[in-house]
């Protein structure tokens, strides 16, 4: 992309109603544009990022065999009242009376209708184990929508749901969305920690949070310094081998980790002085089991091998894909601007004309932006009539992992600077070097 051509609405000044660094970062780089409370248009370099991770978010839950699927924004009332909800959900819920009087909501989540598709369609345990997920628009009336996308009243969430016939089977499958929530994040360049959680209006029994650690995050949080160290790394998993899965989901849950919800003093103080952390932390997911709190009202029955007839078990578990948006920034980022990491940034290079109108140094750059292109790569090559130093402070605040630098002077000599966006170390090279650099 030429950025003489793109569509960054980037903004000088501090924008007063952002009261944290992710949130002024996403308005400042043109990533996104507030239409009401909580309600916001995607810019397209926010756009880009938010459609990275949801890419990664399928390709790692179709990796642990769950199958996605696509349900509506609005709900019929009449399902959530099947299950007790309509009336529990409180103010948070959007409800919407059509023409013909029929009251609708905007969904805040989906066990209701996933559990109407599954008594639709399936009888029998042969059919299970099953997991259907989507990634859709979400609506919650919050009291006090902030901090951007962290906290915005419509949000775009990965949900899946598990149906399985037995307890063991289920809690199968609450491991195995542990360990694909675990693969997710680490894709994305974040450190994110399960831990122990209420579980709130979803309701069950079994339920761990995946919290971020930033020092603006809304939960106040509990760990042991050890959970920080522990990493998935390219371990390949059999996600239908249960005692493995078991295994990691072990070792990740083993060191003390949680929220002031579920907190235990004791506990906690018996982790030796020096690893016991306090700190505050963003919650990026939640998995829930919760057994047949929605079958067995829902009537979502299935036969098992011996005629009888049992409700499914059953699972919900989510990811907060818009919201991640936020999180990425707040864990990556320094005083110009956004720091992408690899997995998620929107564009993969940026290439700075120092020159712009200079017939060899624009030779140069338009030879790097066709061979970074070619290798499959995807540069944003800033070519407008700017002044170097509003050049660079574009590159600083939207953050691209590495920057190429073109000027007269080095291309005369054949030499252009490849930067380093996290280290901030710049490296003088020839292009044809800069460009075998870029993976
Ligand atoms: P919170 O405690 O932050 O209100 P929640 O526990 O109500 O979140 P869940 O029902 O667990 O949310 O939804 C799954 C995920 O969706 C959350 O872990 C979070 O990442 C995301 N999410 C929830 N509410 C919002 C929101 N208002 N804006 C953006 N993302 C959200
Ligand atoms: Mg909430
Ligand atoms: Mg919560
Ligand atoms: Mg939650």
């Amino acid at each position: 992309m030429r950025l003489s051509r793109y569509f960054l609405p980037v903004l000088k000044e501090n924008p007063a109603e952002a009261q944290i660094v992710s949130h002024r970062y996403m308005l400042r780089a043109g990533m996104i544009k507030q239409q009401a409370a909580g309600i916001y248009s995607w810019l397209p370099m926010g756009f880009k990022v938010l459609r990275r991770i949801e890419q990664i978010v399928h390709e790692e839950q179709q990796r642990a065999g769950h199958i996605p699927l696509l349900m509506p924004t609005l709900q019929p009332a009449d399902l959530w009242r099947e299950s007790g909800r309509y009336d529990d959900y409180g103010q948070e819920m959007l409800r919407i009376r059509d023409r013909h009087e029929r009251d609708m909501l905007y969904g805040p989540t989906n066990e209701e209708m996933i559990t109407d598709i599954f008594r639709s369609h399936v009888n029998s345990y042969k059919d299970l184990p099953l997991t259907l997920y989507h990634i859709q628009w979400k609506f919650r009336d919050e009291v006090r929508p902030r901090f951007g996308v962290m906290r915005g009243r419509e949000f775009l969430m990965k949900d899946g749901y598990n149906f399985d016939l037995t307890r063991e089977d289920a809690l199968h499958a609450y491991n195995r969305h542990m360990v694909s929530y675990l693969r997710t994040y680490e894709r994305m360049g974040l450190t994110a920690i399960p831990m122990r959680a209420d579980s709130g209006p979803i309701g069950g029994d079994d339920t761990h949070e995946f919290l971020v650690l930033a020092s603006t995050g809304e939960s106040e949080v509990f760990y042991d310094s050890a959970v920080t160290e522990l990493k998935l790394g390219d371990r390949a998993v059999d996600y239908d081998n249960r005692e493995e899965v078991a295994a990691i989901c072990a070792e990740f849950t083993t060191p003390y980790a949680r929220t002031d919800e579920t907190h235990d003093a004791a506990v906690f103080d018996a982790i030796p002085e020096g690893r016991r952390k306090v700190g505050r932390g963003i919650e990026v997911g939640q998995i829930f089991f919760f057994g047949t709190k929605y079958s067995e009202p829902m009537g979502a029955t299935v036969v098992t091998a011996d005629g009888s007839r049992v409700p499914v078990q059953m699972g919900s578990h989510g990811i907060g894909v818009s919201r991640l948006v936020g999180a990425l920034i707040e864990a990556n980022h320094d005083d110009k601007g956004i720091i992408w990491p690899e997995g998620v940034t929107p564009f993969s290079v940026g290439i700075v004309n120092l020159k712009q109108g200079d017939g060899s140094t624009d030779s140069a750059c338009e030879s790097i932006y066709a061979a970074l292109k070619a290798k499959g790569l995807d540069p944003l090559y800033d070519d407008r009539d700017e002044r170097a130093g509003a050049k660079f402070a574009t590159a600083d605040l939207i953050g691209l992992p590495w920057r190429i630098t073109v000027g007269p002077r080095g291309i005369a000599a054949n030499k252009v600077e490849l930067t380093s966006r996290r280290t901030g170390e710049s490296e003088e090279m020839s292009p044809e070097a800069a460009i075998d650099r870029m993976a």
